[in-house]
């Protein structure tokens, strides 16, 4: 083992990668657990029977018989604990209940209107995720759209934490949401002890970029070690997996791509009061004010995606200005971190030129070295990929606080 392994070795083998094995149904047994992990057979026991004691693991009946005596094996429990997740968008909120393996109980979708405040829009979702935890439904009839997994309804169980996603920058370690564009009356509101003065489980607050990095990266690239996922949609920023973990920096305010600069002719004015931001030149909100500039009447980032997919002109040649300043801002990354994985996710991850151009730009202005085996794609697109980061931030908290 050489010194730059050192890191992710130290991993190997936690109870967070144990549970994981498990999960992903890699392991059913301490045996195979043993095997993947090539710690010796009584420790694996004794890491399983904490994670077992903690109700993270159950034994469920018995494994196949090879003449002697039955192995036991091991499960994620399905029904006994849940876990509770908000990713709150721009006018939307996708809210959920999952079990402790990141699988999606219960899933529902609801307006929001960012305007009304944090206490009303988080105070209203967390009695929608409290009431769908505890089985009894949806505290409001609209928006509804029924559980994505389960068959009975209701994921009564002992709710084991709350995930929430915000889009905008959060201070991770108090909770506390910093200077956020398009989010009036949220600046320095302590999301972390609003949410602890209401339910009585630990809430863990993160930006919407964190979650679908960690969302993407548990279920799609888990074996990768060093990713980067960008988050295009009405905002852009995103997310940066080290080492096989979320990347945070000292204050949180990691892999914020949003205002750094690109060039532009002429340099459109970001709501952080330079001119000439990523945010200001290629995110949803910006390509809808550059096309009104223009004199094209466009609604919503809707109405611009229906545009560009009508081939219209001036949306194609805005989505592709805007591609290639992602790919601008994705190469210095791509060159400084080297990453196995670019993946771009959000709602502009579907729009072709602008996904060509990223690309283009990109192997254009890489060193050959950092891009010969990168994987350039797309997120899987998924209305749940939010709220299974948000699952798994909750689920390594759980399982950090009994080592
Ligand atoms: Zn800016």
């Amino acid at each position: 083992m050489t010194i730059d392994d050192a890191p992710r070795e130290a991993l190997r083998g936690g109870p967070r990668e144990l549970l994981r094995w498990v999960a992903t149904g890699a392991a059913v047994s301490r045996a195979d657990l043993s095997r993947l992990s090539g710690l010796s057979p009584s420790t694996v026991s004794q890491r399983v029977e904490a994670l077992i004691n903690q109700g993270l693991l159950e034994e469920a009946g018995a494994g196949q018989s090879r003449g002697g005596r039955r192995p036991r094996q091991l499960a994620v429990p399905t029904g006994g604990a849940v876990v509770g997740a908000i990713d709150l968008g721009a006018h939307h909120a996708r809210i959920g209940t999952l079990d402790l393996s990141g699988r999606v109980v219960q899933g529902r979708t609801l307006p929001v209107r960012i305007e009304d405040g944090p206490e009303t829009v988080l105070g209203a979702l967390l009695a929608e995720v409290t009431a769908l935890a505890s089985g009894g439904g949806a505290v409001s009839s609209g928006g509804a759209d029924g559980p994505s997994l389960a068959s009975g309804g209701g994921a009564a169980g002992a709710l084991r934490g709350v995930g929430i996603g915000i889009p905008g920058p959060v201070q991770h370690s108090t909770g506390r949401i910093v200077s956020p564009s398009r989010m009036p009356g949220w600046n320095g509101f302590d999301v972390a002890a609003f949410c602890a003065d209401r339910v009585d489980v630990p809430v863990i607050v993160d930006n919407d970029a964190n979650l679908m990095a960690l969302g993407a990266h548990r279920t799609a690239h888990a074996e990768m070690d060093h990713a980067v996922y960008i988050k295009a949609g009405t905002g852009i920023g995103s997310g940066v997996i080290s080492s096989g973990q979320l990347h945070r920096g000292a204050q949180g305010s990691a892999g914020d791509i949003s205002h750094c600069r690109v060039v532009a002719d002429p340099a459109p004015l970001c709501s952080c009061g330079n001119a000439g931001c990523l945010e200001a030149v290629a995110s949803g909100a910006a390509l809808v004010t550059a096309l009104r500039e223009q004199g094209v009447p466009v609604d919503d980032l809707t109405g611009v995606l229906r545009l560009i997919d009508d081939g219209d002109r001036h949306a194609t040649a805005l989505a592709r200005q805007a591609g290639r300043a992602i790919g601008e801002i994705l190469a210095v990354v791509v060159n400084f971190f080297n990453p196995q994985v670019v993946a771009i996710g959000g709602r502009l991850a579907d729009c072709e030129p602008l996904l060509a151009s990223m690309r283009a730009t990109l192997y254009e202005r890489c060193l050959p070295l950092a891009t010969q085996t990168l994987l350039i794609e797309r997120v899987a697109t998924s209305q749940d990929i939010g709220i299974t980061g948000a699952a798994h931030l909750v689920i390594d908290h759980v399982v950090a606080a009994h080592p």
